[in-house]
């Protein structure tokens, strides 16, 4: 018997017309439900083409055709017309041949399901160990760090960067420290400037950041996404061609359904969980060299079991990456060598591990 999810699966073969991606990694898919074998598929799309949705519906009538037991099929397609003419509105396709994202061989976004889990402390570092173990494998290594988090973008102080990026043609071009490239909404915000980023100004800010950032070759491209599960999450999603998402969680039993949940959006998009991280997992008691829990534990453990993903590693809450963080050397740049630089290394590897 057919389900719901055989008729997405089917979905996931349909690409958008003239793009690489296909339909339900853009989002482009409302519903699909199945009754009496009969499929029933809803799409919203954005265009002014009108030759798109009529060839959109040929190649999902085709994909759901090929799916077992499915007696009847009905499509319906929303259309939204594009208000003036910008280049992408959120959920439609973004063209290959302008992707300003093209050198770039992996992008990786690393979300939370809350505030102050140290998203942004484990994105700076585990970029860092990128190089670190990129160099180590190749002898060379170009690292980049998006800094989605409109709301409150803390990566340029954590790599230590400051200024105005310069302006290439129509492109921003992203700051350099520590090896590593850098954009942020931080570099283009007053400090004093409260950023009040309301859904639509996110979604713009993501589009353009996705567009217009000349990266160059990059090796891997990590994305710290804004805390939470809301548009500005999905924007990214729907804008910028991932490959994978590392979720970031903290030991304590609560933080796990708020993570679970958080991590369910990137399932409806088709972008794959590479793992869950745990961030302060433990102290490592400098008098005696034991592990101390003091968020209690097993909330990484159980969040990957829940998500059904592998949990990639733990971090030590440790004095010197928060220093790190205040100082803008992130531990892994500026302590190689210490147990909780190690243990980003390790989650480095693994995910580099999943994406080759
Ligand atoms: P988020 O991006 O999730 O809001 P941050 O990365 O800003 O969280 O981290 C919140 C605070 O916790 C920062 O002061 C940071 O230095 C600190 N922090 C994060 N991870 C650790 C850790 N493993 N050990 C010690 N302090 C940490």
């Amino acid at each position: 018997m057919p389900n719901e999810q055989s008729l997405l699966n089917a979905l996931s073969t349909v690409k958008y017309p003239g793009f690489s991606r296909d339909i339900v990694s853009f989002g482009l898919v409302r519903s699909a439900t199945l009754n009496s074998g009969t499929a029933n598929v809803q799409l919203a799309i954005t265009t002014s083409d009108p030759l798109v949705p009529a060839n959109l519906k040929k190649n999902v009538e085709e994909a759901l055709a090929e799916v077992e037991g499915v007696s009847g099929i009905e499509v319906e397609i929303a259309v939204t017309k594009p208000k003036s003419a910008p280049p992408v509105q959120p959920g439609a396709a973004q063209p290959q041949t302008t992707s300003l994202i093209s050198g770039v061989k992996k992008i990786i976004a690393v979300a939370s399901g809350k505030g102050g889990v140290g998203k942004s402390t484990f994105s700076v570092n585990l970029a860092c160990a990128f190089d670190y173990v990129l160099n180590e494998a190749l002898g060379s290594s170009a690292v980049g760090i998006m800094d989605c988090d409109v709301y409150g973008p803390s990566i340029p102080l954590m790599m230590g960067v400051r200024g105005r990026p310069t302006i290439d043609g129509e492109s921003l071009v992203p700051l350099e420290n520590l090896g590593i490239k850098i954009m942020s909404m931080g570099l283009l915000v007053d400090n004093d400037t409260p950023v009040i980023w309301r859904g639509p100004m996110v979604n713009k800010t993501i589009q353009q950041f996705a567009q217009n950032v000349k990266w160059g070759d990059l090796d891997i491209l990590v994305v710290d996404l804004p805390p939470g599960t809301g548009d500005a999450q999905l924007s990214v999603a729907q804008n910028i061609p991932l490959d994978g998402a590392v979720i970031v969680t903290t030991p304590q039993e609560a933080a796990v359904s708020v993570t679970t949940r958080g991590a369910k959006m990137f399932d409806k998009v088709n972008i794959p969980i590479l793992g869950v991280a745990e961030n302060m997992s433990y102290f490592l008691n400098p008098a005696n060299g034991e592990k101390e829990y003091i968020f209690g534990s097993g909330g990484g453990e159980r969040a990957a079991e829940q998500l059904k993903t592998s949990l990639l590693g733990k971090i030590p809450l440790d004095g010197a990456i928060r220093q790190g963080g205040d100082m803008g050397i992130p531990i892994v740049k500026s302590s190689p060598t210490s147990v909780s630089s190690k243990s980003f290394y390790e989650i480095a590897r693994k995910i580099l591990e999943k994406l080759a």
